[in-house]
C-alpha cells in the first residue's frame, strides 16, 4: 500500500510514500525501547545542547520547511514561516526546560523524603493534518526534554514536514531510534500504538471522535493520554468594546488556516444593541482576506485540505449566507470565507466545521453571553472583547475554557499552557506546564535512623 500525497492547492501528487502497517509500527517501537536507557542517560546539559542544536537547524532549514508544510497543506507560506519559527522556539525553550525541572524534598519523620521526575519509556505521539509541524513539535520537544524516546504517526494527508525533521534530528546528533517516524493509516498505525505494550503514552492532537477511541484504547494497558480535540470557540464581542478592532481581527480568528483551526472562534457572539453595526465591520473586513496561491506572499488564506473535507464544510451551510467570499477559479480545494446568521442550536453553531465558516450570534447581556459561550461539548479556546477590566475578567474565570484572549485573539504561545476542558480534551501542551505529561513522579523515602 502506498499513501499519495496531494498539494490541495494545485490537486496534483506530490509524493507517493510506503504506508506502514503492525509490522513497521512495531519495529519503530522495538527501536525506540532499544535506544531509551542510553538516551534517558544523557546527562541534562547534554540532552540540551542536543535539542538546541535541534531549533538551530530548524531555523537554518526554515524556509525548506516552510514550502514543504505549505504545499503539503496548502496554507499560505506566510503562516508556514510563522509556525516553522515556532517549531524553533518550541525546541529552545525545552532544551533550556531540562534542567530547570526540580524535585523536592518534604518534611516527613526519621528520614528524607524526595521526588523525582522519571521519562515515561517509548511515547507514541500521533498528530492531525493542520499544523503538522508545529504539534509536532509542541509533543516531541517536552518528550525529548525528559528522556523518552519516540515514535509518531503523522496525518497521511501531510507527512513531509515531520520526515524532514526526523532526518534533521539525526543532523543535530540525537541518536538513531531516539525519534521514529511511522507513516500510515490511523486505524492501523495508530491504533496500533495505542494498543501497543511497549508504549507507554500517546499524545494525540485530532479529533473528538477518534481521541474517544484513543482513549478507550489506552484503556486495555491502562496508558497516558494527552487528548488536544476539537473546539467550537466563541468570540464574544459586547457593545463597550472597541468594535473597529474587534471586528478587523475577527476574521482572522476563523479564517486563518481556511478556518482548519482548533481553536477557530467560529461562533462570534454580538451584544444585541452593537450587532447591525458589528455585523457591517465584519462584513467588510472579510472582504479583505485575501484568498489566493498559497505561495504568494500577500495570501492570508490557502484552500482546503481535501476534495472530501470541502464537502463536508459546505454541509453546514444551509440557505443564504450573510457574507460569502471570493475564491481562485481553477484547481485546488477552495471555499470562500463565509459569514452566517445562526442561533446556537443550529448545526453549523453546534458541531465543529473546520473550514472558513463563522456563525454570527446576538446575545442580551453578561449572563446572556455566559450561557451561549459555555453551552457547547467543548470548550477549547475563545476570546473576550470589551472595555471593561472588571466585566473582562470576570467573563474569563465563567467560561468552560481551556486558553482564552481579552481585547485580542491570540491564544498560543510557546510559553504559556494550552489545552482544553470538556471534550475538548485534557493534559496541557506547550510551557513548563507541556513537561507534566511526559514524565511520571517518583517518591523516594530515605530513612535516616539507625
Ligand atoms: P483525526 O482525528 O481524523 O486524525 C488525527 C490523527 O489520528 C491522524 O494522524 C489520524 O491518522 C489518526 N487516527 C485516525 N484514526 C485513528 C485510530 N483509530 N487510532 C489512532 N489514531 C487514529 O483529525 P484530523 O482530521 O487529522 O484533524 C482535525 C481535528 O483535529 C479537528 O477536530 C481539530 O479540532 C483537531 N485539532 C485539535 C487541536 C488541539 O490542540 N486541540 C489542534 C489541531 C487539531
Amino acid at each position: 500500500m502506498t499513501v499519495t500525497v496531494v498539494n490541495p492547492a494545485t490537486e496534483e501528487a506530490i509524493a507517493s510514500l510506503p504506508s506502514a502497517g503492525v509490522e513497521e509500527t512495531d519495529a519503530a517501537v522495538a527501536r525506540a525501547a532499544a535506544a531509551l536507557p542510553a538516551w534517558r542517560a544523557v546527562s541534562p546539559k547534554d540532552r540540551g545542547t542536543l535539542l538546541r542544536r535541534l531549533a538551530t537547524l530548524v531555523e537554518e532549514h526554515g524556509e525548506e520547511l516552510a514550502r514543504i508544510e505549505s504545499r503539503n497543506v496548502g496554507k499560505p507560506i506566510s503562516g508556514a514561516r510563522g509556525e516553522v519559527g515556532m517549531v524553533a522556539d518550541v525546541f529552545h525553550f525545552y532544551a533550556g526546560a531540562v534542567d530547570k525541572r526540580h524535585g523536592e524534598t518534604i518534611p516527613v519523620a526519621g528520614g528524607i523524603d524526595m521526588t523525582f521526575r522519571e521519562p515515561l519509556g517509548v511515547v507514541g505521539l500521533i498528530v492531525p493534518w493542520n499544523f503538522p509541524l508545529n504539534i509536532t513539535s509542541w509533543k516531541l520537544g517536552p518528550a525529548l526534554a525528559c528522556g523518552n524516546t519516540v515514535v509518531l504517526k503523522p496525518a497521511e494527508l501531510t507527512p513531509l514536514s515531520a520526515l524532514r525533521l526526523a532526518e534533521l534530528t539525526l543532523e543535530a546528533g540525537i541518536p538513531e531510534g531516539v525519534f521514529n517516524v511511522v507513516v500510515g493509516k490511523g486505524s492501523i498505525v495508530g491504533r496500533r500504538l495505542v494498543e501497543h505494550p511497549g508504549v507507554a503514552k500517546i499524545g494525540f492532537t485530532g479529533s473528538t471522535e477518534v481521541g474517544r477511541g484513543v482513549m478507550e484504547g489506552a484503556a486495555g494497558t491502562i496508558k497516558r493520554v494527552t487528548l488536544e480535540l476539537g473546539g467550537k470557540s466563541a468570540n464574544v464581542i459586547f457593545a463597550d468594546a472597541d468594535l473597529e478592532r474587534a471586528a478587523a481581527a475577527a476574521p482572522y480568528a476563523v479564517f486563518d488556516n481556511a478556518g482548519q483551526d482548533c481553536c477557530a472562534r467560529s461562533r462570534i457572539l454580538v451584544e444585541r444593541t452593537a450587532y447591525d453595526r458589528f455585523a457591517e465591520l465584519l462584513i467588510e473586513a472579510t472582504r479583505n482576506v485575501k484568498v489566493g496561491d498559497p505561495e504568494s506572499p500577500d495570501t492570508e488564506m490557502g484552500p482546503l485540505i481535501s476534495a472530501a473535507h470541502r464537502e463536508t464544510v459546505a454541509s453546514f451551510v444551509e440557505g443564504r449566507p450573510l457574507f460569502t467570499g471570493e475564491t481562485p477559479a481553477g484547481k485546488g480545494y477552495w471555499y470562500p470565507c463565509t459569514l452566517v446568521e445562526a442561533s446556537n442550536d443550529d448545526r453549523v453553531a453546534r458541531e465543529e466545521v473546520f473550514g472558513p465558516v463563522a456563525a454570527l450570534i446576538p446575545f442580551d447581556d453578561e449572563a446572556d453571553a455566559i450561557r451561549i459561550a459555555n453551552d457547547t461539548p467543548f470548550g477549547l479556546s475563545g476570546s473576550i472583547w470589551t472595555e471593561n477590566g472588571a466585566r473582562a475578567l470576570r467573563v474569563a474565570r465563567a467560561l468552560e475554557t481551556g486558553v482564552l484572549s481579552i481585547n485580542s485573539n491570540s491564544s498560543v504561545r510557546v510559553s504559556t499552557p494550552f489545552g482544553g476542558f470538556k471534550q475538548s480534551g485534557f493534559g496541557r501542551e506547550l510551557g513548563l506546564h507541556g513537561l507534566d505529561g511526559y514524565s511520571e513522579v517518583k517518591n523516594v523515602y530515605y530513612s535516616t535512623e539507625g
